[in-house]
């Protein structure tokens, strides 16, 4: 997009997730002014990057493409990829941000065709499939991305890459002198919807993510679902690539823990149920789950989703605290140790693969906002009146799933909207 002209009477989402889509879209049918910016080149946050959403099983890119086609159709809402807000001063009403805009070095006229990306060789590890694939330096960041514009990887600039990716493109689309650009907006209020990013499962030493090729976490195993990922769709064990039947779960990997996050991440136990569903859709009978588990949190309708998941045969269930894994060297299974609390009998499991069910800790460390605002012990906006008109939406303000998330967007938009409306002398 152009360069964005706003006003106090503008509201700046930050965060360009599900959250940060659904704010920006509720104040801009409510007809106020939204900037949306992202710093990924494209929008869809963590949600594009799942196979299937619990409780239903329905596929996120259903309601991505909904969103889209929403945003298409709104003049009211500006967006702005690889984008990050880097200062923030005024008062509620009457702030100025200050946008950094990191170069693209694709234009326009891009129409996705893909040739600069077959002419670059370069390769690289894909963020978007959490490193298990490799992507070219010239990419379009996924099959649904929006913008859907390619992406020149700046390592390549100053390369031979970089001239054959200008030289490749028919459309004149490849621009080598982009620059990093700051802008400043002037708006009534801001709404930060930065998400979370996975608890690192290196940390939580005794499961050996580090250690073990079949150790590997919940974020992943999503990936290796979907068609266009890392494994092609296939539950594939990563040390040998023969198909992982027979999985296990670890609940509670680094959250609920005081050396790691002190939090219920309350996603996880739902994640797992969901997941052992697709050990089940790919495999048939030969697909086994086994959930390790503290105890299962499923509330309301998400109950009737627990009670479906244990009523199958091939989901065991025991409860306890893994203690450590270790590693069969001849099968390459992993090998889980602990004791279950139920019987209190000792077990070593051998399995095809595990999984570690990682919590979310907030994407923003807390000395990395632009601006004081206040968040608790575990790194998430509170809502308190010392934040003005800075508004949190969805997981910024607390491990929530996607309904959550968008309940509390919504209510964040109508908080913004309060702000600007008053700016305006709209009556209340
Ligand atoms: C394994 C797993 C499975 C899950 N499965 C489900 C499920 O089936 N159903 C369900 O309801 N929930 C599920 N969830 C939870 C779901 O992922 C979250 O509810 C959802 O991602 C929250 O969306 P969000 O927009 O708040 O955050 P995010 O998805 O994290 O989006 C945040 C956006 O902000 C951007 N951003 C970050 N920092 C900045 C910055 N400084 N400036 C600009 N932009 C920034 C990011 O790039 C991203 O696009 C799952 C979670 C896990 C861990």
């Amino acid at each position: 997009m152009s360069d964005a002209v706003a006003t106090s009477q503008s509201i700046l989402v930050v965060g360009g997730g599900i959250s940060g889509i659904t704010a920006a879209l509720e104040a801009a049918e409510c007809g106020k002014q939204v900037v949306l910016v992202e710093k990924n080149p494209s929008i869809g946050g963590r949600v594009s990057q799942l196979y299937k959403y619990f409780p239903k099983l329905c596929y996120p890119s259903c309601g991505l493409e909904i969103n889209l086609r929403r945003i298409r159709a709104n003049r009211n809402l500006r967006l702005m990829t690889q984008t990050e807000l880097v200062g923030l001063s005024g008062t509620p009403g009457d702030y100025t941000a200050t946008l950094r805009i990191a170069p693209r070095y694709v234009n326009d006229n891009c129409t996705g065709c893909g040739a600069c990306a077959e002419a670059v060789q370069a390769e690289f590890d894909d963020e978007y499939n959490y490193g298990m694939k490799k992507r070219k330096g010239a990419y379009l960041p996924f099959n649904m991305a929006y913008p859907p514009r390619y992406v020149l990887d700046p390592r390549i600039l100053g390369t031979e890459d970089a001239e054959r990716a200008k030289a490749a493109c028919k459309y004149g689309a490849i621009d080598l002198d982009m620059q990093e650009r700051t802008v400043d907006l002037h708006v009534g209020a801001v709404i930060w919807a930065t998400g979370w990013r996975p608890y690192d499962a290196a940390r939580i030493q005794p499961y050996g993510y580090d250690r073990f090729a079949n150790v590997i976490t919940s974020v992943e195993f999503e990936r290796m679902m979907d068609p266009f990922g890392p494994t092609g769709g296939k539950l594939l064990r990563p040390s040998d690539g023969k198909p992982a039947k027979d999985v296990a779960f670890i609940q509670c990997a680094g959250s609920r823990d005081r050396n790691h996050l002190k939090h219920c991440s309350r996603i996880c136990c739902m994640a797992s149920l969901k997941q052992s569903t697709y050990l089940r859709e790919q495999f048939g009978d030969e697909g086994r789950a086994t959930i390790y588990y503290i105890d299962i949190r499923a509330i309301d309708r998400l109950e009737d989703f627990y009670a479906r998941v244990k009523a199958d045969e091939n989901v065991r269930f025991v409860k306890s605290k893994v203690a450590s894994i270790t590693e069969d060297k001849q099968t390459g299974n992993v090998i889980l140790n602990g004791v279950d609390t139920e019987g209190y009998h000792r077990y070593s499991n051998p399995h095809d693969l595990c999984v570690l069910a990682i919590g979310m800790e907030p994407s923003v460390d807390r000395s990395a906002f632009p601006v004081e605002v206040a968040v608790d012990q575990n790194g998430f906006i509170e809502a308190a009146p010392e934040n003005g008109a800075i508004f949190a939406a969805g997981c910024s303000s607390d491990a929530l799933d996607v309904n959550r998330s968008v309940q509390s967007a919504t209510a964040a938009a109508l908080r913004a909207i309060q702000v600007v409306n008053r700016v305006a002398g709209v009556e209340g």
